[in-house]
């Protein structure tokens, strides 16, 4: 497959059981040949339904696998100034925020996102001093709960926050706090900052976290050495942690819970229907603006990105609808097409403005 053209990676994960399905002695109906990243899934007839991916991870795998064989090599893209998406996909409790973010603070136990930021940070710590490259990293941390924006990061995470679009920044949410990381643990604590605010919107709000999607991003702009070049090149990491996908059962639900449940199913079904309209190569229209989600991720998803998905799955029986569901929703994700390029010198780099700054202050010194 040529560099230029590149399909959206696609892995599932199988959870292992978790304790109250081994009380209650489940049954597994998943099978993973690793080997041959095939996934089969047992039908109520005892035949099987066979479905193959760019990889998949068994209930066995390691948070280090999981992030060897996705997120790795997208953080090598960011750096080198692509933007790179990873989203997880699938039912609540299947292990979407296992995988994306785990346990912070332990070192088998950690998720894609510490390991993410430690590879940035370690890139840049290694890179920094041998060939005065310069770095500035930024980061933002929003959520998607009823069709509303919330910044994680702001001191008033309740507050609405708009979508805007401009020339030279793409869609952006209007207002929200990019806190500039200087170390691993600038980053890190932003992470758990967004996080306690996710938390705290639960209880405050009433809101049920599973039905919020929520969005960290990285900004990594780089300049080469100043002997080399000036130019600035800007990578951007989105890491996505979906909205529980399963169906909202209608029956019982309160009216707060059905617009909830309606919003997911839009988000949802329309980033299918960005997917589908770009895997069909006859369909110009790409409906990106119908849902916040497919508005933000407008650029993350075909054209200039590198995208991979991470759909979490359930071993047991009894979640045989909504795995079915999740193994059909990822395999027609894996025949998006990108073209990802580097976003060489774009106009609103902060690096850029910091460096004129410092030229600035210079030539008013020696004019001293
Ligand atoms: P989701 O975010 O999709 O709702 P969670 O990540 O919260 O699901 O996972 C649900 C439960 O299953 C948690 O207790 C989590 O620790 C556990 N779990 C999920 N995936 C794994 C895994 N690969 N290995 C061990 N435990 C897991
Ligand atoms: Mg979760």
């Amino acid at each position: 497959m040529s560099k230029s053209s590149e399909c959206v990676k696609v892995i599932v994960r199988c959870r292992p059981f978790v304790k109250t399905e081994k009380q209650k002695k489940c049954k597994s109906i998943i099978e993973v040949d690793q080997q041959i990243s095939q996934i089969s899934i047992k039908k109520s007839d005892n035949s099987y339904k066979t479905f193959r991916y760019d990889a998949v991870a068994t209930m066995e795998s390691s948070q280090v696998d999981v992030y060897t064989n996705s997120a790795f090599s997208m953080i090598e893209s960011a750096i080198q100034g692509y933007n790179a998406t990873i989203f997880a996909y699938g039912q609540t409790g299947c292990g979407k925020t296992h995988t994306m973010i785990g346990e912070m603070d332990d070192e088998n136990l950690k998720g894609i996102m510490p390991r993410s930021f430690e590879h940035i940070f370690s890139v840049i710590n290694s890179n920094e001093k041998p060939d005065d490259r310069k770095y500035l990293v930024r980061c933002s941390f929003i959520e998607i709960y009823n069709e509303d924006i919330h910044d994680l990061l702001s001191k008033d995470p309740r507050k609405k926050k708009e979508i805007k679009e401009d020339p030279n920044m793409g869609v952006f949410v209007k207002g929200a706090t990019m806190s500039i990381a200087k170390t691993l643990a600038d980053i890190k604590k932003a992470l758990a900052l967004g996080s306690k605010n996710r938390k705290k919107g639960e209880t405050l709000m009433n809101k049920d976290s599973s039905r919020s999607h929520c969005m960290f991003t990285v900004y990594v702009e780089t300049q080469e050495s100043i002997a080399k070049s000036d130019k600035i090149k800007v990578g951007k990491l989105n890491l996505v942690d979906l909205a529980g996908s399963e169906r909202q059962k209608k029956s019982g639900a309160a009216n707060q819970r059905l617009k909830e449940a309606s919003n997911i199913n839009l988000s949802l079904t329309s980033l299918m229907n960005v997917i589908s309209a770009l895997v069909n190569s006859k369909k110009t229209h790409i409906p990106y603006r119908d849902s916040k989600l497919t508005r933000l991720l407008e650029d993350s998803l075909g054209g200039n990105t590198k995208t991979c998905m991470i759909a979490n799955i359930s071993p047991a029986d009894y979640n045989f609808e909504e795995t079915m569901s999740t193994l059909r929703y990822a395999n027609r994700a894996k025949n998006i097409k990108n073209r990802p390029k580097i976003n060489q010198d774009p106009k609103d780099t902060l690096l850029k403005e910091y460096l004129e700054e410092i030229k600035r202050l210079k030539t008013m010194l020696d004019d001293m």
